[in-house]
């Protein structure tokens, strides 16, 4: 493993590489990457690059421009798919102020608070497995993508699968080969869809995994002729996107939400987790589930949360326990592909510790089908739904002091007022539905 700078020196030696990219997420969890030539690479680690933040969407004003990236050593990869005289390596970065303080916009710097946080009320460590899905969509004539799913896609059904998979492989060789521990991988519900799991990691480093997991994909894709998407739901009818986020906090080496004595494994401190989950559902979503597309993925029929609700074995409530041995996780399984990893770790977490430290107690696991129950049956139980679309999620999130608080008021507001403009382009737009619709009234 490398973690000092020496350690990242002596391997772009070894490994001859040529250029490193210097990355970063903005708050709309989109990568960002400042390109140095190798030999710049021992003042970048000793004295960090300087950026033009004002570029940065969600990041500064102009008149405050001036960032720097301060890179992180433990983030150092060769990345397995460039050779020769284009060997690139990557080093994810800090977004720091000009004087060397942590930027409060920085995703990173955000979830490193919330876990400080953690630490504080004696957790030494917030755990988070996902469950990563996504499309593989064929390329059209001019090797854009289209929405034809690279299976089933007409005459050469055996032979397009068979490429979905031979990608899905070489993802998983290559995931592997960077270091990262890939649990199990398979087709998915939808044609072209796919799952490949990530393993627990410690909640920085399972989102700095996760960015790292989406370029792979998307590059890998692209050698096969085809095209990754990370939208929640990209094909109307099918099951959408999800990233179901399992989450464990640790206290003297152990997970501290299992309990063997209890009836279903969890502990008193798991039950106050996932009320807080629960009582800060509606706001948490705009941040785990932040583009208009998101909400047409949670919905009834497709194993996507559309209510809150929680649940040990059943498919699709909102959150779900499992427990395994004496270890227990508490899986949320309303995130999709388009959130920001570090925010919506920070985000849960904070609801979470919340429950936790107001000792909330949940209701009743609700064992039962609950998009088979009618609205009246569902109010008698409490049940009550997930935001229907972005504006309703932002709207809970301008309500939600917890959240606020964790992510900041840079944070906050820069992500309420660029989704609200998306929404707001959205509302505006006449779509092809209304055509259908409505052009013969
Ligand atoms: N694709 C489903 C979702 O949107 C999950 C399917 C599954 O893994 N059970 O969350
Ligand atoms: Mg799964
Ligand atoms: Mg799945
Ligand atoms: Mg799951």
């Amino acid at each position: 493993p490398v973690n000092s700078p020496d350690d990242v020196l002596e391997s772009a030696e070894a490994a001859d590489v040529r250029f490193v990219r210097l990355q970063f997420t903005d708050l709309n969890g989109m990568l960002k990457s400042v390109e140095i030539p190798a030999h710049q690479l021992r003042v970048a680690l000793e004295h960090g690059v300087m950026f033009d933040g004002s570029s940065v969407e969600g990041f500064v004003r102009i008149e405050e421009s001036d960032m720097y990236l301060a890179p992180d050593p433990a983030t150092w990869h060769v990345l397995p798919w460039t050779t020769g005289d284009r060997r690139v390596a990557r080093l994810i970065c800090d977004v720091c102020l000009p004087d060397g303080r942590p930027f409060a916009g920085d995703p990173r710097t955000i979830l490193r608070m919330a876990q400080k946080r953690a630490a504080q009320q004696g957790f030494s460590d917030f755990r988070v497995g996902l469950e990563a899905e996504f499309f593989l969509l064929a390329l059209d004539a001019s090797r854009r993508a289209s929405v034809r799913p690279s299976d089933r896609s007409g005459y050469f059904d055996l032979v397009t699968t068979d490429v979905g998979e031979r990608c899905r492989q070489d993802i998983v060789m290559t995931l592997q080969h960077m270091g990262f521990a890939v649990g199990t991988a398979h087709h998915e519900v939808s044609p072209g869809q796919h799952e490949i799991d990530l393993l627990p990691l410690s909640a920085l480093a399972a989102a700095d995994q996760y960015m790292t997991f989406k370029l792979v994909v998307k590059t890998i894709a692209r050698r096969h002729g085809l095209h990754a998407t990370f939208m929640p739901k990209p094909l109307y009818g099918t099951d959408g996107s999800g990233l179901h986020c399992r989450q464990s906090l640790v206290q003297d080496g152990r997970s501290v939400f299992s309990d063997a004595a209890d009836p279903l494994g969890l502990s008193p401190q798991a039950r106050h987790y996932v009320a807080g989950l629960l009582a800060h559902a509606r706001a948490l979503t705009a941040i785990t589930n932040p583009v208009v597309n998101s909400y047409k993925r949670l919905v009834p029929g497709y194993e996507a949360p559309a209510y809150i609700t929680w649940a040990a074995n059943h498919p699709s409530p909102l959150v779900r326990t499992t427990v395994l041995a004496d270890d227990a996780w508490i899986e949320l399984r309303s995130p999709d592909p388009a959130c920001n990893p570090y925010l919506a770790f920070a985000g849960m977490l904070a609801a979470g510790l919340d429950g936790m430290t107001s000792e909330q107690v949940p209701p009743p696991p609700a064992n039962v089908d609950v998009h088979a129950l009618s609205d009246e049956e569902r109010l008698s139980r409490g049940i009550y739904r997930l935001p229907a679309n972005l504006e309703q999620a932002l709207e809970a999130l301008e309500e939600d002091f917890i959240l606020q608080e964790a992510l900041g008021d840079h944070a906050i507001s820069r992500l309420v007022r660029t989704r609200m403009l998306e929404w707001d382009a959205y509302r505006r737009t006449v779509h092809a539905w209304e055509h259908e619709q409505y052009l013969d009234l």
